[in-house]
């Protein structure tokens, strides 16, 4: 059978790769040194290498593949597509069906009067519509002061200069003049980690109230919008405190700014619902989308608006698009992966089923002797790394020297797991069966005793002095 992965030997496609391929947020000599790992297939929930491993994919790619891997439903839509009308733009009074039925589909989905798609091919992108579709709306309004947005320290919203001036990683600020101006940031609700001596409930409280803070610093006439995460993906997956979004909400409301709820992460069933805007019981004005949309099998992101944000919008000739807006293949892949998770029953099945099996797991992760908390909404989960649970102290080594090594040993172990300083974190596909949920935790328990034993070994498990 031929195959489109080669008989290329790992070592000479790694060398190849080294010579010619820049990775996203890698050191390309470290990485050049010890050779990528080359992924050549994948069904379900499983990678396989260029050397024959069978890899368990606890974070659905990079949180996306939420139908799974290899369904061919989705090769078919693209096919069926590609033969019928592979390419046609959205610019200049055009559209095509799987624009058509696919936004009509995201309204019905989607909570509320947010009725109303913008697309783009990411979820970089599509902030970087939503930076200045928030401005264009107040200055429509007659307020074209209003220009700050607010987020959060710690947050992610993209690695485009708009989207990465809006996520709050203060690594990626660091390099290429970001983040741009009329952007502020607040602390993230993140009690493990900053939470002193405050319960998490008034913890939760403080972090939202450094929203009004901010609004009244910067002026309440002067803010556009709130954009959050309803949580935090890449920061570490941070759940919030139960106290902290219905404050938010009461503080956007209060001072009229626009909310956007980035669901990158959390749409699409992460969460146990379609939107984790109905998980956090939030009433955002806009949506950024992107990832789960189309299960990763084809790059699209959009921003969905509510009936009066569009309305506002739809007043003038927003200056705004990008080639591939509404792609009719990525449109209709997208459009049949929504179908695949309804008419499965994927997202009903993370509420109701696999997903309450996994959270029971994923709380016994406290019992190992490493671990201090374990955080998870729907499939998305966080533990917390300690050397020192009652303290909940960090380590005195560099914050991701545990996590870095935790991760290596999931890695050896065939299990793909991420780590976020010395939060280790799953997201894994949402079709992922109770046996497969098993092997999860089996290769997980072992990668943390693992590495238990290497930070003793390297007299690592000393905790950082309080702060
Ligand atoms: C991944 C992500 C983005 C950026 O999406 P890209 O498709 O990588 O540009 C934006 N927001 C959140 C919450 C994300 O997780």
């Amino acid at each position: 059978m031929s195959t489109i992965s080669t008989n290329t030997p790992t070592a000479e496609l790694q060398a190849l790769d080294a010579a010619h391929h820049m990775h996203p947020f890698t050191t390309g000599t470290e990485l050049a040194e010890k050779g990528a790992r080359v992924i050549t297939r994948a069904d379900g929930c499983w990678l396989n290498d260029s050397d024959g491993n069978r890899i368990l994919d606890a974070m659905a790619g990079l949180w996306c593949v939420n139908v799974g891997y290899g369904r061919r439903e989705l090769a078919q839509a693209a096919g069926r597509q590609m033969l019928e009308l592979p390419y046609y733009n959205t610019f200049f009074q055009t559209t095509h069906v799987p624009a058509i039925q696919l936004s009509a589909k995201l309204a019905e989905l989607a909570p509320g009067d947010l009725n109303h798609v913008f697309y783009a091919s990411s979820g970089s992108e599509a902030n970087d519509t939503n930076l200045r579709l928030v401005r264009t709306y107040w200055a429509e309004k007659g307020q074209p002061q209003r220009q700050w947005v607010i987020s959060r320290w710690n947050a992610y919203h993209g690695s485009s200069v708009g989207s990465g001036s809006l996520g709050g990683m203060k690594g990626m600020h660091a390099q290429g003049g970001m983040p741009i101006p009329g952007i502020a940031h607040i602390d993230q609700p993140n009690w493990w980690a900053e939470g002193g001596d405050l319960s998490p409930e008034e913890f939760g409280l403080e972090r939202a109230r450094q929203l009004e803070a901010k609004i009244l610093e910067l002026g309440p006439d002067n803010v556009a919008a709130f954009i959050a995460e309803p949580i935090q993906g890449a920061g570490g997956v941070i759940v919030p405190p139960d106290s902290y979004w219905p404050e938010i909400q009461r503080i956007v409301d209060e001072y009229g700014i626009l909310l956007i709820a980035d669901e990158v992460i959390c749409g699409f069933g992460r969460t146990g619902n379609w939107f984790g805007s109905q998980t956090m019981n939030i009433r955002p004005d806009i949506m950024t989308i992107a990832k789960g949309l189309s299960s990763g099998y084809q790059p699209i992101g959009g921003s969905i608006l509510s009936d009066e944000v569009a309305a506002v919008i739809s007043g003038t000739e927003f200056n705004h698009g990008y080639t591939y807006s509404g792609h009719p293949v990525a449109c209709a892949v997208a459009l049949e992966n929504l179908r695949i998770l309804q008419d499965d029953g994927i997202v009903d099945g993370v509420r109701d089923d696999t997903g309450p099996y996994l959270q029971e797991r994923f709380a016994s992760l406290t019992d190992h002797p490493l671990v201090g908390e374990a955080k998870i909404v729907g499939m998305m989960g966080s533990i917390a790394l300690t050397p020192d649970k009652a303290a909940r102290a960090a380590f005195a080594a560099d914050a991701g020297t545990a996590g870095f090594m935790c991760r290596e040993r999931c890695f050896a172990n065939n299990l793909i797991m991420r780590h976020v300083g010395d939060r280790m974190i799953i997201s894994p596909p949402l079709v992922i069966s109770r046996s497969e949920i098993d092997t999860l935790f089996e290769r997980a328990w072992q990668s943390l005793d693992e590495a238990h034993e290497q930070l003793k070994a390297e007299g690592l498990m000393e905790a950082a002095p309080r702060m």
